[in-house]
Parts: structure tokens; sequence; C-alpha cells
């Protein structure tokens, strides 16, 4: 089985020069994933591996705008519809100069596992554009938002495909976005776009999941040992949307969030992350994370500086792909970090898993830990198809339950593999299970 997964990955890499990300993400799932293949030789039959890992639809565009001063630039928009087993094509969209076709083949074959882990009838998909709206009026990233969709809309569909946020795409552009496919197709389709505002058909509690979710899923990870996330001391890398509300919620809990981060450095404050500076800092004046000292004056700036080596007992990375190297793990390590809880997609390298494997670090991946924003996109379309909306209380407690069920889902299914423990085995080989049954029954499409 090994071989024949090794000559799979070969075609992958042959296939798709050059995207290392998706190189890195395909090989984690083949490398979990045999155990479940040799239980199941029908999926080897039917070709599933090879299947999964080429996308049903992949959509390169140019995506042209004018800014304030009357230039034109030109970016490239991507949709990459990967997998449509579950339901329709379903993940967010970022916007960040490092944005190519492998990044968002990365996202989109995360995505597939992850949003099956959810339970909830989503297949998976991503996009974004190399647009970089920091720096960017308003005005310029309104321009741009109708420009990329004045392309996409032709693609998605409250049944075809469904994005959301990412990296660099938060309510202001969905809002822009949303207008825009509402004006080039005469539709009100609330259902096409999910991470909308509260006051045209968002959901409650879908800005706060993906932080929150992450936060559910390592107070589940800490019960099982007995412990909880009272009285424990986080660092959270980012201080973007996941990061926010990882914090607030590791708050709530009783944890204290000491540091957190943007690209310019990390802030240190021993007397927890203040949300009210914080919040005002990156959600509405969209500023720099060296600038929380100048309103908590005792807080320290590290410019620069790696924020995993900052001592903690639980490390919750939030802000993008590869960010924990095996020397950030290692120093994580030595800081006595006992459990690391991925709110990013793919924050560790393959090398940094393996140096929390060997120290015994807890690790929950992203594609299980982050799900809760994916779930509660899932909740915003089921409210929207039945014009319904729900209480904060509700739908927080329905993301609890989400996130507990996937924890118990991966918890089961390393067990049942002889795996105890491993997140990681847990997590890619119930989530491609579920895919996998699903594209059997469709037969070879
Ligand atoms: P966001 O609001 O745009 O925040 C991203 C944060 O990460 C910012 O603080 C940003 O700092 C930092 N960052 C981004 N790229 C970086 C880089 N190359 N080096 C260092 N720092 C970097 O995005 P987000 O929605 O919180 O997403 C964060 C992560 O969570 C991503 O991996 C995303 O795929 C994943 N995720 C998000 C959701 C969701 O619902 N939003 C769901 C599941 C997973 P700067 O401002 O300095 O760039």
């Amino acid at each position: 089985m090994r071989e024949k997964l090794e000559s799979v990955f070969a075609g992958v890499v042959q296939r798709n020069p050059g995207e290392k990300e998706f190189h890195q993400a395909v090989r984690e799932v083949l490398d979990s994933v045999a155990p479940a293949l040799a239980r199941h030789p029908e999926y080897a039959d039917a070709k599933i591996i090879e299947r999964i890992c080429e996308p049903e639809r992949q959509i390169i565009f140019r995506v042209p705008w004018a800014d304030d001063r009357g230039e034109v630039h030109v970016n490239r928009g991507f949709r990459v519809e990967f997998n449509s087993a579950l339901g329709p094509y379903k993940g967010g969209l970022r916007f960040h100069p490092s944005v190519y076709l492998g990044i968002i083949k990365f996202l989109g074959f995360e995505q597939i596992f992850k949003n099956a882990l959810t339970g909830m009838p989503i297949g998976g998909g991503k996009g974004g554009s190399d647009f970089d709206p920091k720096g960017r009026s308003d005005r310029e990233v309104m321009r741009f938002c109708q420009s990329f969709m004045t392309e996409l809309y032709r693609h998605i569909g409250e049944h075809t495909d469904v994005p959301a946020g990412d990296i660099g795409v938060g309510g202001r552009e969905i809002g822009f976005l949303f207008g825009q496919y509402k004006r080039i197709t005469n539709r009100y389709e609330s259902g096409v776009l999910t991470g909308k505002g509260l006051a045209y058909g968002g959901a409650q509690v879908r800005t706060e999941a993906t932080g929150y979710g992450a936060v559910f899923f390592a107070e589940e990870m800490l019960r099982t040992a007995g412990e909880s996330m009272d009285g424990k001391r986080v660092v959270v890398s980012g201080s973007g949307n996941v990061a926010i509300y990882a914090i607030e919620k590791v708050h709530q809990l009783g944890g204290t969030v000491v540091a957190c981060s943007d690209s310019s450095g990390y802030v240190l404050d021993e007397k927890g992350i203040d949300l009210e500076v914080l919040k005002d800092l990156k959600e509405v004046r969209r500023g720099r994370i060296s600038e929380y000292v100048q309103a908590r004056p005792h807080a320290t700036f590290v410019a620069g500086g790696n924020v995993w080596e900052v001592p903690c007992e639980v490390a919750i990375p939030s802000a993008t792909q590869n960010e924990i190297s095996a020397e950030s793990a290692a120093a994580l390590v030595a800081g006595g970090c006992a459990v690391v809880v991925e709110g990013a997609n793919m924050p560790t390298t393959p090398e940094g898993v393996r140096v929390f494997e060997q120290a015994g670090v807890r690790f929950a991946p992203g594609k299980a830990a982050n799900a809760g924003g994916v779930a509660t996109s899932a909740l915003e379309m089921q409210q929207n198809a039945s014009r319904d909306s729900w209480t904060f209380e509700h739908s927080e407690q329905k993301l609890r339950t989400i996130m507990q069920d996937i924890h118990a889902r991966c918890y089961a299914t390393a067990e049942e593999y002889g795996m105890p423990g491993n997140y990681v085995a847990g997590a890619n080989i119930d989530g491609f299970r579920r895919v996998a049954d699903a594209m059997l029954a469709q037969g070879l499409i």
C-alpha cells in the first residue's frame, strides 16, 4: 500500500510542478490514510485517492482595477472547486500577495476533509487573489472586489459553490462581493456567500466561530486529560479574525493569552492581551501590532521577533501556513508547551509536527481544530435557506457541540486504528472515509 501511495504522490508532484504547499498537504493526508486503504480495498479499486487529489475544476482569471489616483492594476483571481461529493463547494477567499495556485490548492485540498469532519453537507473549494488589501482605501478595496466578482459570479451559487472569508477577506470585503453579485445577477441569493454582515443575512457567531471553535477543541483535548483551560498560559500567533476570537474565548474560559503577533513582530503583555485595545487596533483602525504598546505601556513589542519563543502551556497558531518550523517547535517544547491547537491552516511544518510528536505534545491539526468557521458558515446557509436567524447563545451552543463531536470522532478514529491520541491520523482518516464513501456511491465522476 505504501508503495502505491508513493507512486500516487509522485504523480501529484509531476502534474502540479512548483506547488510545494499543495504537495505538503497531500503528503500529510497520504501518510495518514494508508491503514484505511488497507481495510477498504474498494477505495483503491475505484482510484479514490487519485481522483481526490485532482480538483474537479480550476478557474484562473484576470482582475483589472484602478486605484484612487487612477492608475490601473492587474491581479490574478483563483477559484479551485476541489470536491463536491458531500455538497456544494465551500471554502474561503484569500487576498494576500503570496497567493498563487499552489496555495489555493493546498487550502482547497485541506478543506475537503475539514468540511467532511463537520458532518455537514458541504464539499471543498478555495479561492482568492494575489491582491494586497494592506494600505488600500475602502474605495480601492471595493473596486477590486467588484472586479473580482464580475468574473467569479458565473462560477458560484448557493447550490454550486459558496465562498467565505480567509486572510485579507473579512466583513468589509464580503459585503462588497455580495453587493456586486446581487447587482450582476439581479438575485438576492443570501446563501451564495457566508460571513455576511448581520444587517443583511449574516449569522450570529460566524465572526467568532473559527477562533472560538479552536478553543472549544482545545478545551476538549484538555478535558480528555483531566485538565481545563482555567489558569493556562497561552500564546496565539496573528492578530486577525481567528486570533482575536481565540484570545476572547481563552479569556472567557479562565486562561491568559500573554502574546500575539502580526507579520511585523509580536507583543508580550504579561497581564494578558487587552482585547478592547486589540479589536480597536485591528478591526477598526486596521493598524500594526506595534501600536498596541501605546495603549498598554507595560507591554513590550518585539520587532521581527518569533512569538514561539514566549513560554506557554498552550499554543494556538492563528496566522498563516508553515509559521512553526522545527526550531520554533523546539522553542515551544523548551518553554513548557504541552498542547498545540492549529487555528490557522497548516501552520506547522512537517518537521515541526515531528518535534511535537517526539516530545509528547498533544497536537490538533487545523482541519479538525479550525473547522468551527466553516461549520458555522454551514449554519449560516441553513438559516438563509429557511429565512431564519438564531440567537447568539443558540448558535454558540451549536458550534460547541460540533467541535465536541469533531474531537470525539478524531479521538475515536485514532483509537480504532491503533494510534491513540494521534489527532492527525484521526482527522485525516475520518474525513477521508466520509468523502470516499460518497464518491464510491456516486460512481465514476
Ligand atoms: P486575517 O484576519 O487576515 O489575519 C491574518 C493574521 O495573520 C494577521 O495578523 C496577519 O498579519 C498574520 N499573517 C498573515 N500572513 C502572514 C505571514 N505571511 N507572516 C506572518 N503573519 C502573517 O486572517 P484570518 O481569517 O484570521 O486567517 C488566519 C488563518 O486562519 C489562515 O491560515 C486561514 O486560512 C485560517 N482560517 C481562517 C478561517 C476564518 O474563518 N477566517 C477559518 C479557518 C481557517 P499582517 O496583518 O501583518 O499580515
